[in-house]
């Protein structure tokens, strides 16, 4: 394998560390202590100047407005922009309109494209992605209440969905909702794009999450379909094929996913070596001459540096292979790099003993807000539970001595 990042590549990031330290760190401590839509104009702003810089949606497509770079490049993209909280969002490349995107430029009618990709892609809109009911397993996602009956020319949906990230401000849903329900298990729900001006929509709360309802971009809503009503043209892809395309979301989706957790960990890892560094603990003593501090500082380095090229390893199986055969790497780095993250914050936070604790730093953010990344996307257990199973399956009748 060729480690060699590309000059093109270089001078991205080399951009990009320096937008976001100059531009996004500044930022933090208002973004932490404001509701979010009071710092939207700002935001602007800096979308304006990351647009001027022509580093808009990296992993977009060109034909659309975006960068249009590659798995592994916008990979590198990701971790960069992982470092602040405001970074993904501020580039357009944030989930879930990221994952939206894809799906939509892949299975969308051309009507569907042109009326959602462009204002998408530009940032002029949001939108998100509502499948998990509060009554049933996410672990499990077929089962599912939620329904959208034919009627006329139209569906009428009805059930109850929550942890739909960012509707609240958002322009549409992509729903996943049960179509077919004769079917076999993986063939009765549908994908359908649901405004959320269409009547019947009901954005009932953002989800207080660790203390924290948020607003706008940055919350969780929980959506009450009551006999909402779109015409049936808003169907995305087949009938009964919503968990084909969500398959589809994956691979790409978790490399972005799991490079921003390793940019998270790049930045607390770096806060927690200059505080050691400078943190005077005893009369002529600072924090890092102690060994334990040593060692935690030795063991994320390597813990991190193991996770990255885990990542790296799995995009590229997923560009070399194929999404199929990279199955279990995509399902590795899923709960190593989660849990990974949470270490590496942890420790971070304790080296900064009280301070961590406050939002002075940017450490308490990411130790609220980045548990969810070992529920998200798949709970860490389920990915464990499939991967040692596809592990073990090979070892039937294998003769080992
Ligand atoms: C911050 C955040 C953002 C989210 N954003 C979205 C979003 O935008 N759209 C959306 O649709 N959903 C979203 N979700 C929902 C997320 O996908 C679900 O929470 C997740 O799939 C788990 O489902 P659940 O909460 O129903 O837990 P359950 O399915 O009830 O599982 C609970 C726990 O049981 C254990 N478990 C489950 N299955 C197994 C198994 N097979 N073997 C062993 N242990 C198991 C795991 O420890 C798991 O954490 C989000 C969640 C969070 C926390």
């Amino acid at each position: 394998m060729d480690f060699t990042v590309s000059d093109k590549m270089k001078t991205i990031i080399g951009m990009i560390d320096e937008f976001v330290d100059k531009e996004l760190i500044p930022m933090e401590p208002e973004f932490m202590a404001k509701p979010a839509r009071s710092l939207l104009p700002a935001i602007e702003e800096k979308r304006k100047l990351v647009k001027q810089m022509e580093l808009w949606a990296p992993n977009h497509p060109k034909e659309y407005g975006g960068m249009g770079l590659d798995l592994i490049e916008h990979a590198l993209v990701s971790e960069a922009l992982g470092r602040s909280p405001l970074g993904h969002f501020v580039f357009g490349c944030q989930a879930p309109d990221a994952g939206n995107i894809e799906i939509l430029h892949q299975f969308g009618t051309d009507e569907q494209k042109e009326k959602y990709l462009p204002p998408l892609v530009d940032g002029k809109i949001r939108s998100c992605f509502s499948m998990t009911e509060v009554e049933l397993p996410g672990s499990n996602p077929v089962m599912m209440d939620t329904t959208a009956v034919k009627d006329g020319d139209d569906y009428v949906i009805n059930g109850q969905k929550w942890y739909t990230s960012s509707a609240d401000g958002a322009a549409f849903a992509i729903a996943m909702v049960v179509t077919n329900p004769e079917a076999g298990p993986y063939l009765q729900a549908s994908m359908i794009i649901v405004p959320t001006d269409a009547p019947g929509f009901n954005l009932v709360r953002n989800i207080p999450v660790m203390g924290h309802a948020g607003e706008d971009y940055f919350s969780h809503g929980e959506i009450l379909y009551q006999n909402c009503r779109v015409p049936q043209k808003n169907l995305l892809g087949q009938e009964g094929h919503g968990f084909v395309i969500a398959q589809e979301r994956l691979g790409p989706g978790r490399i972005h996913h799991c490079m921003r957790w390793i940019g998270i960990c790049n930045r607390a890892f770096d806060l927690m070596a200059a505080r050691a560094r400078d943190r005077i603990i005893a009369p002529n003593r600072k924090l890092a001459t102690k060994q334990i501090i040593q060692s935690w500082i030795a063991e994320c380095a390597a813990d991190i540096q193991a996770a990255r090229l885990m990542v790296l390893h799995a995009a590229w199986m997923i560009e070399t292979v194929g999404k199929k055969e990279a199955r279990n790497e995509i399902s590795m780095i899923k709960f190593v790099v989660a849990n990974t993250m949470q270490n590496v914050i942890d420790r971070a936070l304790q080296v900064h003993g009280g301070l961590g604790m406050t939002d002075d730093t940017v450490l308490a953010f990411f130790y609220r807000h980045e548990r969810a990344a070992r529920i998200y996307d798949g709970a860490d257990e389920v990915h464990k539970v499939s991967v040692a199973r596809r592990i073990l399956k090979g070892y039937e009748g294998k003769k080992v001595r």
